[in-house]
């Protein structure tokens, strides 16, 4: 399936210089949805499997998807502040200043899902963040990687992408 037909290129959003790749098309085209929640898990042993865990805010809608195509469970991990204690946060580096992300404190086996891979920064970071929470991270997946902006591996292997730029 051609998914980057449904991928929308908006340039100089939400600054000057960066190219935003806009998912709404393809979350419009309910064949391509569950193209890429049968796609993205292509190589994951889904009975390892407990919860999948969404990077807010885009990443909650692929990864609620993904939780309801394969009856699993769901998990936030969201930008500080917003979740009820207990939680464990983490702060990274952008590349102006830095952000933080927090989810609940718990256990079980996850597969982390966010819609764009950029310079890895927050993707690593929620793999970081998790580990420490009390989950086990047994797979990440993303829908677009921006391979030129990163080199990132999970497990010493490219992270899974069903698009690449
Ligand atoms: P990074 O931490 O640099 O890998 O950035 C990843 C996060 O920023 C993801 O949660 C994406 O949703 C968002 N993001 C970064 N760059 C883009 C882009 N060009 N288009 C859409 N979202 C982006």
């Amino acid at each position: 399936m051609d998914l980057k037909s449904l991928i929308r290129d908006v340039p100089d959003f939400p600054q000057e210089g960066i190219l935003f790749r806009d998912m709404t098309p393809l979350l419009q085209n309910p064949k391509a949805l569950d193209f890429v929640s049968q796609n993205l898990v292509r190589d994951v042993d889904l009975s390892q499997i407990d919860f999948f865990a969404g990077i807010e805010s885009r990443g909650f809608i692929l990864a609620s998807h993904l939780a309801a195509t394969h009856h699993k469970g769901f998990l936030p991990i969201r930008k500080a502040g917003k979740l009820p204690p207990p939680t464990k946060k983490i702060s990274y580096a952008l590349e102006y200043g830095t952000a933080e992300i927090e989810l609940p404190l718990g256990s079980g086996r996850i597969m982390i899902v966010d819609d764009v891979l950029a310079t890895g920064g927050t993707l690593q970071a929620a793999i970081d963040l998790s580990s420490s929470a009390g989950y086990k991270v047994e797979a990440v997946a993303v829908l677009v990687n921006l391979k030129f902006l990163n080199k990132m591996k999970f497990n010493n292997k490219e992270v899974f992408s069903l698009v690449q730029y």
